[in-house]
């Protein structure tokens, strides 16, 4: 099971790498396409800055591209072997799939570059929620 303080939680919702509290995002919905990258500067929770340096996600581009293959590939593979569809139409799968799930491309490569560099903190989380409540 995926639960708060594995990194791939943070990876797949988006949420505080060192927390795991709140969504790094203004909006939580990747398809709301003016709002796809904005992000909130610190956590509310904890006040972890998430722009550790100026363009610092810049480096996620490289991560975006592995996703997008390994996106890619899926699509390949899920029509050409599975659904044994035409080498055209799988290309058109995966044309379609890397448009339609860019937003989320997008947010997975910035979730994942944050996390190589941020870990969950336990007791920095603990302290946070405590603070709040
Ligand atoms: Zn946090």
């Amino acid at each position: 099971m995926i639960r708060k303080g594995m990194k791939l939680y943070s990876i797949l919702f988006g949420v505080c790498p060192k927390c795991h509290q709140e969504s790094m995002y203004q909006n939580k919905n990747p398809y709301a396409i003016t709002e796809v990258i904005k992000m909130n500067k610190t956590c509310s929770h904890c006040k972890t800055k998430y722009q550790i340096e100026p363009s610092f996600f810049y480096g996620s581009m490289y991560v975006s591209y592995a996703v997008g293959i390994a996106f890619a590939v899926a699509a390949f593979i899920i029509s050409y072997n599975i659904l044994g569809s035409s080498l055209i139409t799988a290309f058109v799968a995966i044309m379609a799939t890397l448009i339609g799930l860019f937003p989320v491309i997008m947010r997975l490569s910035r979730n994942i570059w944050i996390n190589i560099f941020m870990s969950y903190d336990k007791e920095l989380a603990e302290k946070s929620t405590k603070a709040k409540s």
